[in-house]
């Protein structure tokens, strides 16, 4: 088919974004982080002293939003600008995901990112993470893939990964905020965090990302 796109939706610490680095160097497809855009307005909405939940303000936000998704060409990794600012790390910190989760609330801000998000799609294919993208975003995708794990397990990632950088948090601390980021990500009223009708799923509490790619590899094999 002409412009495939596989969905990998899922909630925060389930496995997806190495599941979809792997897969796009496999593939040579693009990817689109969908929760990064969600973050990036949210940290342009702190920029511009908007409310997170002031929808009115935030609607023409999301819709000018100036944000630009490059390649480095020299370390290969990806870089998120902002307004010509570079945060590709600060959009990482767990706040910015938990203001990323609200503002992602509000049905006619998500609204406004559709069509930026639908641009992504191209004919060398792509690799779509996030929590709609095959519910909503992506329907019609070949390939709808949902993965989960345990809350615990997802809270210990987070940890291992933000000890590793030398953060000072707790792992109650994270299981917390992990917690709470589900509550409002599940039941929501738009576009919540469902596996599609259509998707496969894949629980990854007892796998680690090699094991997680190569269930993901014999899905693909199957589907072709
Ligand atoms: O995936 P990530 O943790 O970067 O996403 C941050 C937040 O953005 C999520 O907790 C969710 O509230 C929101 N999001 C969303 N729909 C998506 C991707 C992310 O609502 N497709």
């Amino acid at each position: 088919a002409s412009m495939p796109v596989i969905t990998v939706d899922g909630p925060s610490g389930s496995g997806k974004g190495t599941v979809c680095r792997l897969l796009a160097e496999k593939l040579n497809w693009d990817v689109l982080d969908s929760g990064a855009i969600y973050r990036v307005l949210s940290l342009a909405a702190l920029h511009h002293q908007i409310a997170l939940d002031n929808e009115e303000a935030l609607v023409p936000l999301a819709a000018n939003l100036d944000v630009q998704f490059l390649i480095d060409s020299t370390t290969k990794k990806s870089k998120v600008i902002l307004e010509g600012e570079d945060v590709s790390s600060t959009i990482r910190d767990e706040k910015v995901g938990s203001a990323a989760s609200k503002v992602a609330a509000l049905p006619r801000v998500r609204e406004a990112l559709l069509r930026r998000q639908r641009a992504f799609r191209s004919e060398q294919g792509l690799i779509a993470d996030g929590r709609d993208m095959g519910t909503v975003v992506f329907p019609d995708a070949e390939i709808k893939l949902y993965l989960t794990a345990s809350a615990e397990e997802r809270a210990n990632r987070r940890y291992l990964e933000l000890n590793a950088k030398g953060l000072d948090v707790t792992l109650g601390g994270l299981l917390q905020d992990i917690m709470a980021r589900d509550d409002r990500d599940m039941n929501r009223e738009v576009a919540p965090l469902v596996p599609a009708d259509d998707a496969i799923v894949i629980d990854t509490t007892e796998l680690d990302a090699q094991q997680v790619f190569a269930n993901v590899m014999a899905i693909l094999d199957d589907a072709v």
